[in-house]
């Protein structure tokens, strides 16, 4: 009989994770009791979050578990249901990923549309990392068209989509990401100015790109990159303070950024947000972001790494910047067609 394979935690991380701190593990493969269904997982997601979840520290979501398969998101063909309203054959998106085979509860699948756009969209451009980028620019950062916007780890997931919207309202986009060929595809996506923060110096690219400096600053990255911006934010300028992956490997806290005060005297605000509290508005976004992946004002792009044995190298290599769009791990067949 077929046998499950999925990824467990073994050890918590010090500092950057290693491929000693995950195993492969098989398992029998599971069967799903009433109101369940059976998913052949196909694709699976590795996000920066899930760092966090590897500490044994309280947070917005409890920590993983040693000895136990990691969990984040996923989708995959429903083989066999229990539940009412999801048939076999249905495609659907869940939070059982890191296994080949999962059991889900059908209240936590969401059924996607297989046939309208690739199944692995449904976990970047038309998944939580596009939803999040459109909650952060419009409810958190009200976007307002025209202004000039500075988005960090912009080759990413989340910043790619961000700057991309951002030039579709009319904006000055500015964004910065850790490698030449990342700033190449920025340029191929349309934003004004791109730069290798790992070269180049920050506050000067953006004193020349936004000589009367930034309204908004979407950041993903914290550090060196929220000083820089603190310092470009023109008067009454917003901060949305989606992540700061540059702190997420510390073993101790380091000190912030120096200049902190700039925030009174220019009247900043800034403003944190999660993503999980917004996703009343999943259907709005899911209708917009269609329509601009429809008319190529978006467009989702992937790094596709193949095989369950590779997630944790997966997830290693986007902590270290290996991905350009939303890092995907391959765990399964494609749909039929
Ligand atoms: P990405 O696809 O952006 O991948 C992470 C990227 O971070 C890497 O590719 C790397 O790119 C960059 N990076 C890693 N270390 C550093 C560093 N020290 N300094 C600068 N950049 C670094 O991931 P996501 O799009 O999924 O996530 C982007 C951010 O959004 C993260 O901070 C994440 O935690 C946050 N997030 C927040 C959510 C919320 O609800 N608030 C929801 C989802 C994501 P490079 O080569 O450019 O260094």
């Amino acid at each position: 009989a077929e046998k499950n394979r999925e990824i467990r935690l073994v050890s918590r991380p010090q500092g950057v994770p290693r491929a000693e701190d995950f195993e492969l593990a098989e398992s029998p493969l599971p069967e799903p009791g009433e109101g369940e269904i059976l998913v052949r997982n196909a694709f699976m997601s590795v996000d920066p979050y899930m760092r966090g979840r590897m500490n044994d520290v309280k947070s917005y979501v409890p920590p993983f578990q040693i000895g136990e398969a990691l969990t984040g998101g996923a989708v995959g063909e429903v083989v066999a249901s229990r539940a009412e309203g999801i048939a076999e054959g249905d495609w659907v998106s869940h939070m059982h990923g890191w296994r080949e085979w999962a059991v889900v509860e059908a209240r936590g699948a969401q059924k996607i549309d297989a046939a309208a756009a690739r199944p692995e969209a449904y976990l970047g451009v038309l998944g939580i990392t596009g939803l999040t980028a459109y909650i952060g620019l419009f409810d958190i950062g009200q976007l307002t068209d025209g202004e000039t916007v500075f988005v960090s780890g912009a080759a990413g997931a989340v910043g790619s989509v961000v700057g991309q919207i951002a030039k579709a309202k009319g904006c000055t986009v500015i964004g910065s990401a850790g490698s030449a060929e990342k700033v190449a595809w920025l340029r191929e996506l349309g934003f004004d100015h791109a730069f290798d923060y790992k070269t180049a110096d920050l506050r000067g690219e953006l004193a020349e790109a936004a000589p009367r400096g930034i309204e908004l600053y979407f950041d993903n990255v914290g550090g060196d990159h929220l000083q820089a911006a603190l310092g470009a934010l023109r008067p009454h300028g917003r901060v949305v303070a989606c992540g700061m992956i540059s702190r997420y490997n510390d073993e101790r806290p380091v000190p912030g950024p120096t200049n902190l005060a700039l925030i009174v005297g220019k009247r900043l605000r800034l403003q944190g947000f999660i993503v999980s509290d917004h996703l009343d508005r999943h259907p709005a976004f899911l209708a917009e972001m269609s329509g601009w992946l429809r008319d190529g004002t978006v467009v989702g792009r992937e790094t596709v790494i193949d095989g369950i044995e590779s997630a944790p190298g997966a997830f290693i290599g986007l902590l270290r910047g290996e991905n350009l769009g939303k890092m995907l791990v391959r765990i399964g067949p494609a749909p039929r067609s």
